[in-house]
């Protein structure tokens, strides 16, 4: 028996913001693998199904890659319905092209749902649109970082050409990715927001500028956090100035 998989995006972490054909495929699955940051509320979708966490967080216990990939093909091996949960949505900064080619090399049927990105959640919390009109027409989902083995990237060009950038995986990096966003020639009076756990009750923001943001990698954030860039911040970081809002560190 061979079954099949389904690479599902949880979303951002509230257990309502999965989409509809998400948690029905959660109620109808025979085994989970789910990520950790998947909330523990989600999986009360899925009370059937025998779950299997495949923890992956940066600087906590990781499970490496080739070794999710086995996993996931070892349950297609074992159950008719594999669900795969990734956070957020599974082709943004997923790993999901690894886990797509690991099961069509291994002749496993994969469908994908997507989910909605940490971005797009940060950006409902903030009430800030990503494409404030007339201030920006475009966004860019980048990240700084780069994986082991991989070739260095040029991630700042594209972030001085972006009129809106959301920066994934950032914020401990907020020190080196503020030097190198000065160098390139950013202004320090840059916008930025950074949004702690967005989606959930616990969801924190701050507003500050391009300069300011070296601080941010001295807080100590428990939960994941993005780093939201441009102009469309600047009437949050006024307020901020005016109102200094809760800020760490
Ligand atoms: N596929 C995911 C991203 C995985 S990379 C997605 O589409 O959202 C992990 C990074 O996503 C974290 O380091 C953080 O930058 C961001 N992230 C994920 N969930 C978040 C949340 N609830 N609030 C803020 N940032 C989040």
């Amino acid at each position: 028996m061979v079954g099949k998989v389904y690479l599902i995006g949880a979303g951002p972490g509230a257990a309502d913001l999965i989409t509809v054909r998400g948690m029905r495929l959660l109620q109808q699955a025979d085994a989970v693998l789910y990520d950790a940051l998947v909330q523990p509320e989600m999986l009360d979708y899925c009370p059937q199904a025998v779950l299997i966490p495949v923890g992956k967080r940066c600087n906590k216990a990781s499970t490496a890659q080739r070794f999710i990939n086995k996993m996931l093909l070892d349950a297609a091996h074992k159950y008719q319905r594999v669900v795969r949960l990734k956070g957020g949505d599974p082709m943004l900064f997923g790993r999901a092209q690894e886990e797509l080619q690991a099961l069509a090399q291994a002749g496993i049927a994969c469908e994908v749902v997507p989910g909605i990105t940490a971005a797009l959640a940060a950006s409902a919390d903030a009430g800030v649109s990503l494409t404030s009109r007339g201030q920006a027409r475009n966004v860019l989902f980048a990240t700084a970082r780069v994986g082991e083995g991989e070739a260095g990237s040029d991630w700042v060009k594209p972030v001085l050409a972006a009129d809106t950038t959301v920066l994934y995986m950032g914020v401990k990096q907020a020190a080196e990715i503020a030097a190198a966003l000065l160098a390139g020639g950013m202004r320090p009076d840059t916008p930025l927001l950074i949004v702690e756990n967005a989606s959930l009750p616990n969801a924190r923001e701050w507003a500050l500028s391009l300069a300011e943001l070296p601080q941010a990698a001295d807080w100590q954030l428990a939960g994941p956090a993005i780093l939201l860039v441009g102009e469309v911040y600047r009437a949050k970081q006024a307020l901020a100035d005016e109102l200094p809002l809760q800020r760490l560190g």
